[in-house]
């Protein structure tokens, strides 16, 4: 196809003739016959964005979901109503996710009983990793005696007994459309080689139009209560000598500092990954560049939960909560992502909280990791092979496009996913509003 009067971020404007890859950029080319041609009227077109760490099936899952989370959910009494009046999936669970202590303390397999209705229910925590299942539903994964109901997200021996939701990958992949998003890294750590392979055949069949790849099996989830710095050594070494990477999900300053001596005994690959680095204390940013490794990060965060970090996190160590300008000083690799759908899926919104900080009441948080506009957007532009190497609008690039409806600054200063008016992957248009 023929994208006619493209602005570009350098602010020359030229005609794109795109299919699998672009194939031309210049001022005025010459229309073939039977070319599809796309006049985007002087707005901006810039590569698709690409998502660094999403959860797709999670994402599909959540459209059915109930929403417990701290913005919902304001008390036990109300989480028992919210539960109550919940939806029943068809496969007769009712599927609870974004619970956070806020919102009516631990949770365990007693206290839901107490609020939840007489059918299984599970329950998934904010950070993704865990999930708290009631008596009937620990019955149905064959758990009847364990002892408080609290299951890893990662643990195969339940989670496997349960069907998958299969539909809602399509309406995931349409509002990715939406926001100008092409490809995404899935960050699931626990996908199985049939998972990878089921969502490589979504994207071929066009259930799923994102480019997708997958971290898993080379992905690992730490927790603070049993952090092995052996084991993830023996771990990573492992993974290396099979000339593969790893990506560590570091949501804790512990988890950092163990993954940080893991890397430094097991020795880098130049694809290693730190998920999230959601907290990043002052001594470890020399330790995070010495190691090489890419940070993958959500500064939608600080927007999403900001509120609550600011009644849980003492004042003196906000700066170290989603760090973004800090680590590109300390010469850190960092990409951007929105760990949908744990995060807000539009990368816009993630790109405005990398500029402004702000909490959802509007205390800037961490001022001095701010960023740029265009920096915030070209954290979005890399691959999943390269995340920081932004593609470029060039002859021989991937044929994927996001095209815009106002000029390049217009588009820097509101950084809003409502300006996307079409969106192209491999040539051909997969979203036009
Ligand atoms: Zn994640």
């Amino acid at each position: 196809m023929l994208i006619q009067r493209a602005s570009l971020l350098d602010g020359t404007v030229a005609d794109i003739r795109v299919s699998e890859q672009i194939v031309a950029v210049g001022p005025q080319l010459a229309t073939s016959p039977g070319e599809q041609v796309y006049d985007a009227r002087g707005g901006t077109v810039i590569p698709g964005l690409h998502d660094h760490h999403v959860h797709l099936r999670s994402a599909a899952a959540a459209l059915t979901s109930t929403q417990v989370g701290p913005a919902d959910v304001h008390s036990r009494q109300d989480l028992a109503r919210v539960l109550a009046a919940a939806d029943i999936g068809s496969d007769g669970w009712l599927r609870a996710i974004g619970y956070h202590e806020a919102v009516a303390g631990a949770l365990d397999r007693e206290i839901l009983d107490e609020l939840s209705p007489p059918v299984p229910v599970r329950v998934q925590h904010r950070s993704g990793v865990l999930w708290t299942l009631n008596s009937a539903g620990l019955a149905r994964v064959g758990l009847a005696d364990h002892p408080d109901g609290r299951l890893r997200s990662a643990d195969h021996t339940w989670s496997d007994t349960l069907t998958r939701n299969e539909i809602g990958l399509a309406e995931v992949s349409r509002r990715l459309s939406a926001y100008g998003v092409t490809g995404v890294t899935d960050a699931t750590p626990d996908l199985e080689v049939g998972d990878v392979v089921k969502l490589m055949e979504a994207h071929r069949h066009g259930e799923l139009d994102q480019r997708v790849h997958c971290l898993a099996p080379g992905k690992r989830i730490l927790h603070d209560s049993d952090l092995d710095l052996a084991a993830l050594t023996a771990w990573i070494a492992e993974r290396h000598a099979d000339g593969a990477p790893v990506a560590v999900h570091c949501v804790t300053a512990a988890q950092l500092v163990v993954t940080l001596a893991a890397l430094r005994s097991a020795g880098g690959h130049p694809q290693d990954r730190i998920e999230h680095a959601a907290v990043v204390p002052d001594g470890s940013l020399a330790d995070i560049a010495e190691s090489g490794a890419t940070v993958v990060t959500q500064p939608n965060f600080v927007t999403e939960r900001g509120e609550q970090y600011l009644h849980d996190v003492p004042a003196a160590e906000h700066h170290e909560l989603w760090r973004v300008a800090s680590l590109l000083s300390a010469e850190v690799p960092v990409a951007l992502s929105t760990d949908m759908p744990f995060g807000d899926g539009d990368p816009w919104k993630a790109m405005r909280a990398a500029v402004t900080r702000t909490t959802g009441g509007a205390t800037v948080l961490g001022a001095d990791e701010c960023v740029p506009a265009r920096q915030a957007l070209t954290m979005f532009l890399g691959s999943a092979d390269a995340p920081v190497v932004p593609r470029r609008i060039a002859a021989g690039q991937p044929g994927d496009l996001c095209i815009l409806r106002a000029r390049p600054d217009e588009v820097l200063n509101e950084l809003d996913s409502g300006m996307v008016t079409a969106t192209v992957i491999a040539g051909e248009v997969v979203y036009d509003r």
